[in-house]
C-alpha cells in the first residue's frame, strides 16, 4: 500500500497545465510548485525554519553530494533526510546521475540551454580531462571532493536513495548535452531505458525489505535532448513500463533542453504521459520557463538559481533583476520589493543588503535567498491560483510584460 497519490484539481482550458496536489508520508504539496534546493541537506545559508517561513511545500537534495559526504548510511541512521536536517514536509533527492556526468565529465558550462552559444568542444571536456566514463552497466566517476574513484549503478542509486529517505527519488539516468550526436542521443536513450527496468527492480525489492521506513515515490527520467520523437519515445516507453509488478509514480523532465523550445519539449512529454501521475521539470526555474513549464504541464519544479544568484547580490523583483549591491542602492531605505511580504523586505532596506554585500557579511546571503526564493516560490503559487480562477494566460502576460521589459541585467 503506498501513501503517494497525485490528484489533478483543474486543467487550463485547451492546455496541457493543471493544479493539483501530491500527497506523500510527509505531508502534501499543492501543485504547480517550486521546490527549494537543499543540495547537501541544507538550503545554504538558511535554517529550515526561514525555509519554511518563506512558504516552500518541500525541499530537493542530492544523492550524489549526500552520497559522498557525510555518506548515504549516515542519513539512514539518522532516520532519513527530513530528520537529519530538521524539515518536517516532504523532501526529494535526484539520483546522482547528472552531478556524476556533469560534475565528472566535466561538461564546462553544466548543461548548455542554447544551441547556438557554444560549440561542443566548449561544452564537453576532451575524453582525457573527463572524470566519469559510462557503461551500459552504470558511470565509473572520480570524486570532486578528494578524487577518489566511486561507481555508481541503477542497482547504488536505488540504494543510496532508500537509505537517504526522500519522500520522492529518480531513476538513474544517462545525461547527454544538446551538442552530442543524434546515433549518440538514440544510444543513450535506450541505455537510460534499460537503466529504468533496472531501476524498478531494484526499488521494488528496497521497499520489500525495508517495509519499515514510509513509502518512497519513484519517478522515471525523460531524457531525449532537442529531438521530438526521441522525447515522446522516451514519455510512452516510460509510462507504459512496468515491471516486478510496479511501475512510475511521477516522471522527471531531464537532461539537456533548448531553452527556446522548452515548452514545446515539455508539451511532447506531457502529452504521452499518463493525466494521473505528477511531472517534475529538473532544474528549471526562470520566471519565463515555468511559466512555459507549467502552461506544458509541468507540475514541480526545483533549480539552484534564485539561490546562487541571490549569494551573488542579484535579486529578483517583479521589474526584473537587479543587482543590490551597485552603487545606485547605497542610499535607497525602500525594500528590494515593495509588495513583497518575506522576511527581507518585511524588514531590511536594499541600502542594508548592499552595505551587506560590500562588508562581506554573511547575513547578505542569508537575507538575499530568503527573498529570492520567496519571489520563485510565491510566483509558482499565484500560476496555481490563476489556474483555479481561469485566468492563467492573462496572469502570464502580465507578470512576463512587467518582468521582461525593464530586466536590469
Ligand atoms: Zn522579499
Amino acid at each position: 500500500m503506498s501513501s503517494f497519490s497525485f490528484e489533478v484539481i483543474k486543467e487550463i482550458p485547451g492546455q496541457l497545465g493543471r493544479a493539483g496536489v501530491i500527497s506523500t508520508p510527509h505531508g502534501q504539496i499543492t501543485t504547480p510548485a517550486f521546490i527549494p534546493v537543499g543540495t547537501k541537506a541544507s538550503v545554504k545559508s538558511l535554517a529550515p525554519e526561514a525555509v519554511t517561513n518563506l512558504g516552500a511545500q518541500a525541499v530537493l537534495a542530492n544523492a550524489y553530494h549526500l552520497y559522498l559526504q557525510p555518506g548515504a548510511e549516515t542519513l539512514d541512521a539518522a532516520g532519513g533526510l527530513g530528520k537529519f536536517m530538521n524539515w518536517n514536509r516532504p523532501t526529494f533527492t535526484d539520483s546522482g546521475g547528472f552531478q556524476v556526468m556533469s560534475l565528472g565529465a566535466g561538461f564546462k558550462k553544466v548543461i548548455d540551454m542554447s544551441l547556438g552559444s557554444l560549440d561542443s568542444d566548449e561544452a564537453i571536456a576532451e575524453s582525457k580531462e573527463r572524470l566519469a566514463h559510462v557503461d551500459d552497466e552504470g558511470v565509473t566517476f572520480k570524486s570532486h571532493l578528494d578524487g577518489s574513484m566511486h561507481r555508481f549503478t541503477p542497482e547504488i542509486s536505488m540504494q543510496v536513495q532508500h537509505q537517504i529517505g526522500a519522500d520522492i527519488i529518480f531513476a538513474f539516468d544517462e545525461l547527454t548535452t544538446l551538442h552530442n550526436t543524434r546515433k549518440y542521443q538514440e544510444q543513450s536513450l535506450e541505455r537510460t531505458r534499460l537503466w529504468a527496468i533496472r531501476c524498478l527492480d531494484e526499488h521494488k525489492r528496497l521497499t520489500d525489505q525495508r517495509s519499515d521506513k514510509p513509502y518512497q515515490a519513484l519517478f522515471g527520467v525523460l531524457q531525449g535532448a532537442q529531438y521530438e520523437d526521441l522525447r515522446r519515445k522516451a514519455a510512452k516507453d516510460l509510462s507504459e513500463m512496468n515491471s516486478s509488478g510496479i511501475a512510475f509514480d511521477g516522471f522527471g523532465i531531464g537532461g539537456a533542453l533548448d531553452k527556446a523550445s522548452l515548452g514545446q519539449i515539455v508539451s511532447w512529454m506531457s502529452s504521452e504521459l499518463p493525466r494521473d501521475k505528477p511531472r517534475h521539470l529538473l532544474g528549471i526555474g526562470e520566471p519565463a520557463d515555468l511559466f512555459a513549464g507549467v502552461e506544458n504541464g509541468a507540475d514541480t519544479f526545483d533549480c539552484v538559481a534564485p539561490s546562487r544568484e541571490a549569494r551573488t547580490s542579484a535579486v529578483y523583483s517583479e521589474n526584473g533583476r537587479f543587482n543590490v549591491s551597485s552603487a545606485t542602492y547605497k542610499k535607497d531605505f525602500s525594500p528590494i520589493e515593495k509588495d513583497c511580504n518575506c522576511y527581507t523586505c518585511s524588514n531590511f532596506s536594499r541600502a542594508y543588503l548592499n552595505h551587506l554585500f560590500r562588508a562581506k557579511e554573511m547575513l547578505a546571503s542569508t537575507l538575499a535567498t530568503i527573498h529570492n526564493l520567496a519571489f520563485t516560490v510565491r510566483l509558482v503559487d499565484r500560476m496555481r491560483k490563476s489556474i483555479v480562477e481561469e485566468s492563467f494566460l492573462e496572469y502570464k502576460e502580465e507578470f512576463l510584460a512587467k518582468y521582461q521589459a525593464k530586466r536590469m541585467d
